[in-house]
């Protein structure tokens, strides 16, 4: 299929033999000229040099890119994940449509189901991924398309995908999965039978907290409905955060394997100290208390960078340790090179009760961790040193 082009330098672009860029050049131009009325009207039928919002170069190599990453079919870019979810779950509906969609899902996507889809006549099914009666209560009111996701933000559960495509499939659902915390090639959801794969790019495969980028992988069938949603409704990736997504993937691979190890000692190291510090859940899947940890093993190529860890002093002390940190950065999302810390429950799980935050397995004084590649010495000692300032 024409939209989906092999990585490398842009082949419709002129570069000279001699002096050949290292990298793809990039345009701004929204709007690309002709000399004739011909080869005008030739391009305006899916060219990537006609009108930007239709699709661009440097965007069909991230997406080739990607999907070489998860060995999908294609790949659409959006420009935010939400844009992402957004299309996978307006894009594939219609006023009437039923969707099932995982208690355990990014704060965005439940705001979206809640207050946007009632509205459009998409009914929305909530449903326990970790409930099999729930699945099957939630299957047999036929949905067209399942939506989880996996891990599972703050608690790093896991989703058996393979389990779960196989029930979608066999009562006629398509299966989405929001795979936002572990991306491919470390974990690749479509070969587990995943219908979609879709990830927020701001995160992992940005890596430098600069760019703002979704993107959703799977088969042209579906992908093809995506890209026309993308096209009539707007939130295409625009060239210059292409671009910067593109520069990140060259490294992509290399900052998430040092971010996993950094995250891996930073967890032992946690569970060797847990009784000296204090802490009193520590949320990591390469931990052989996790509760899913077999799955983790069996599953994925590496446990990720994200941890959450809870205290006896519970949110109180949580918050002083929040503020006694030095290295770490407090702010929300994940993923960048800088390691960041932020508490869930004020920010975003805000909208639930106290409740509602221990029944998908957590209490409010949750602290969660993207770690980055700073020097593990550095991250430990901050650490604990803000730990310790709370004992006093
Ligand atoms: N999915 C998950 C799991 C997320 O954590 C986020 C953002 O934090 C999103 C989707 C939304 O992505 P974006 O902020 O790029 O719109």
């Amino acid at each position: 299929m024409k939209r989906y082009g092999h990585p490398g330098l842009l082949k419709h672009t002129k570069i000279p033999n001699e002096g050949k860029p290292l990298c793809p050049p990039l345009t701004r131009a929204s709007t690309f000229e002709y000399p004739d009325r011909e080869s005008h009207n030739r391009a305006i039928d899916g060219s990537d040099r006609f009108y930007a919002r239709n699709g661009h170069e440097i965007g069909r190599l991230v997406e080739a890119r990607l999907a070489e990453l998860e060995g999908a079919e294609g790949a659409v870019l959006f420009s935010s994940g939400m844009a992402a979810i957004t299309a996978v779950i307006l894009g594939l509906s219609k006023s009437g449509s039923r969707i099932g969609v995982s208690h355990y899902s990014y704060g965005g996507t439940l705001a979206l189901c809640k207050e946007v889809l009632p509205g459009l006549g998409v009914q929305v099914d909530f449903f326990d991924p970790f409930d099999d009666a729930d699945i099957d209560r939630m299957l047999a009111s036929g949905p067209h398309l399942v939506q989880a996701e996996t891990p599972i933000n703050p608690t790093l559960r896991l989703l058996d995908i393979e389990s779960l495509a196989a029930r979608a499939h066999q009562a006629g659902a398509l299966l989405s999965v929001d795979a936002t915390f572990i991306p491919p090639p470390f974990q690749r959801c479509l070969a587990k039978g995943a219908d979609l794969v879709l990830h927020s790019a701001t995160k992992f495969f940005g890596g430098h907290s600069d760019v703002l980028a979704g993107v959703v992988m799977g088969r042209d069938a579906e992908l093809t409905r995506l890209e026309d949603w993308r096209r009539m409704t707007g939130p295409i990736l625009g060239q210059d955060a292409a671009w910067l997504l593109n520069r990140s993937l060259e490294t992509h691979e290399l900052r998430f394997r040092e971010q996993c190890a950094r995250a891996h000692d930073l967890a032992v190291h946690l569970d060797q100290h847990r009784e000296r510090l204090g802490i009193t859940a520590l949320h990591y899947p390469g931990l052989a208390g996790h509760p899913d940890h077999e799955l983790a093993m069996r599953s994925l190529h590496n446990f990720g960078s994200m941890l959450s860890l809870e205290f006896a002093g519970g949110l109180d002390q949580a918050g002083r340790v929040f503020d006694a940190l030095g290295l770490f950065h407090r702010g929300p999302s994940l993923g960048g090179v800088e390691s960041l810390i932020c508490l869930p429950a004020e920010a975003s799980h805000a909208m639930l009760s106290e409740a509602e935050l221990r029944r998908i397995g957590f209490g409010p004084g949750l602290l969660r961790i993207s770690v980055g590649i700073e020097p593990i010495d550095d991250l430990i000692q901050d650490l604990e040193q803000a730990i310790e300032a709370t004992d006093r």
